[in-house]
């Protein structure tokens, strides 16, 4: 199967089908011009604008009609949220119709009168991201210079003013070692939580794809996060590594168990021009809002790539007989960066690639 196979399909303004209730998260790149220039980058984004972004009143009609009734939580991300000048309307506005929002900037814009006045406007905990324990290792992984001072500092601030925030790392070969000291400075800098985001191959990163980790050491390092996790004092989590799912049951671990693949199954994206996509890193044109005049949840219900993503019997390959097929899934990212086709095997899960 091809991309072009698995285009949204139904024509706009077609009668709203019956709402999937299953939508828990939406992240929305509400820009994608960004000041660092990532190696892992799946949006590839640089410091320049970018034409076709969602206007202020363009994002208030998409917020009007956010299905109130799931309240989704919004993840503001980019590129860098903070780069956006309606930036404080747009989160009031989210507040104002009940949603909770939660925010990923890179730091480099965060001030204290910034960060409060986002805290003011209902931005209920950020996320920073830290992809190396020192200076030398986290700014070369950005690609800028002062990256690692800039957002340890944001960091800071996001303490003294009250503001939960955790750590973002994204986890690959160049930074699986430095994983304990990460979780040491996080500690230090006051995050309550240490996300770990497997690296996915796609934008800047397809050309990391010999970064990412081994299907073996993914499974070690899983099984390291679930002890951290225990042993505490921050809670540390992991984040498209669907897998997870399977070694925490053969494991026959007891409390949190880790949460599959929710690309699509519970989670949706808004790309920086309207575009959905079932995540950031699965980039497969799931509905055009602009198309569906602004109209988020008619896109959503009536988006082909969603409905084919919840039909995890028909997943290929090993995912597809899977008995964690449900649970896990598989990264349909992973997947169709590998083949073309989001429906095929997980290629980094030891079971998919025997
Ligand atoms: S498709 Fe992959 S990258 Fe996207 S949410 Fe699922 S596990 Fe994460
Ligand atoms: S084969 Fe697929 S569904 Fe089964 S554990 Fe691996 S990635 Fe998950």
């Amino acid at each position: 199967m091809t991309n072009s196979e698995h285009g949204h399909g139904a024509a706009p303004g077609i009668a709203a089908k019956k709402l999937p209730h299953d939508l828990r998260i939406i992240a929305w790149e509400i820009t994608r011009r960004c000041p660092l220039s990532c190696r892992h980058c799946r949006a590839g984004a640089q410091d320049r604008d970018y034409a076709g972004e969602l206007t202020t009143s363009e994002c208030l009609r998409v917020l009007d009609s956010m299905l109130p009734e799931l309240r989704p939580m919004i993840i503001w991300t980019g590129g860098e949220p903070m780069y956006r000048p309606d930036i404080l309307e747009l989160v009031r506005g989210a507040s104002e119709r009940g949603f909770r929002s939660v925010m990923a900037p890179c730091g480099t814009l965060v001030t204290r009168k910034a960060l409060q006045e986002l805290k003011d406007a209902g931005i209920m905990a950020c996320s920073f991201s830290l992809d190396g324990a020192t200076a030398a290792t986290h700014d070369a992984f950005r690609g800028v210079d002062g990256a690692f001072a800039n957002v340890t500092r944001a960091m800071s601030i996001a303490a003294e003013i009250n503001m939960p925030f955790q750590v973002n790392v994204t986890v690959s070969r160049l930074n699986k070692e430095e994983l304990p000291l990460i979780r040491e400075t996080a500690v230090r800098l006051g995050a309550g939580t240490l996300d770990l985001f497997f690296l996915v191959p796609v934008g800047r990163g397809s050309a990391l794809r010999d970064l990412s980790l081994a299907p073996e050491d993914t499974d070690s390092v899983l099984r390291w996060a679930f002890e951290m996790d225990e042993q505490g004092p921050i809670r540390v989590r992991e984040t498209c590594a669907p897998q997870a799912v399977r070694i925490w049951h053969a494991a026959g671990r007891q409390g949190r168990a880790p949460s599959g693949c929710m690309g699509g199954r519970g989670f949706a994206f808004i790309s920086h021009t309207g575009v959905l996509q079932p995540c950031g890193f699965l980039d497969v044109d799931s509905g055009n809002l602009r198309e569906y005049g602004f109209d988020f949840k008619k896109a959503y219900c009536h988006s082909k790539v969603f409905n084919d993503l919840r039909q995890t019997e028909r997943y290929g390959g090993a995912c597809g007989v899977c008995g964690f097929r449900q649970a896990c899934g598989g990264c349909r990212a992973r997947a169709y960066a590998a083949t073309g086709d989001y429906m095929a095997s997980e290629p980094s899960c030891p079971l998919a690639a025997r």
